[in-house]
């Protein structure tokens, strides 16, 4: 994320003032917010902002691989503007998502078709944070977190 804005302006990608406080909103950002986070956060600044444009803004990013699209939280769509490989670790309480840096050392399966060719992986665990679980009545799981046959109940 941090020379998004000169990037852009070099390559003449139109960086409206709305645009460049969702980037600096965005920057160094360890929440992984959803659209509407960014949209309420950027909204102060700029009540007269759309939703559009957080989206178009994000898509912009997400195709140029500045922000990463993170599918673990079932209810919605977040976003991380750190773009090097890492995990997440989502509390099925409050959703708080936190980063794990950890090499798992997982390679592709070997039942893989052969010709397949994996450009990444990304491990995804479910739990309750240390916050949640101090307040009494938070540690049940309030939204179903998502099925998936990787998931360990
Ligand atoms: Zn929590
Ligand atoms: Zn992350």
């Amino acid at each position: 994320m941090e020379n998004v804005i000169d990037e852009y302006r070099e390559e003449g990608i139109k960086l409206t003032p709305q645009r460049i406080a969702i980037i600096d909103y965005l920057k160094g950002n360890k929440e992984h917010p959803s659209a509407d986070d960014i949209y309420r956060a950027v909204k102060e600044r700029f009540p007269t902002m759309s939703f559009a444009t957080v989206y178009n803004t994000l898509g912009l990013l997400v195709a140029r691989g500045k922000v990463v699209r993170i599918s673990i939280d079932s209810v919605k769509m977040r976003f991380d503007p750190d773009n090097n490989p890492h995990h997440h670790l989502i509390c099925s309480s409050c959703r708080r998502i936190d980063d794990i840096c950890g090499d798992f050392g997982l390679g592709p399966p070997e039942c893989l078709p052969e010709d397949y060719i994996v450009t990444g992986h990304h491990v995804e665990f479910y739990g309750i944070c240390p916050d949640c679980n101090k307040t009494p009545g938070r540690s049940a799981s309030r939204v179903p977190i998502k099925e998936g046959c990787h998931e360990k109940a």
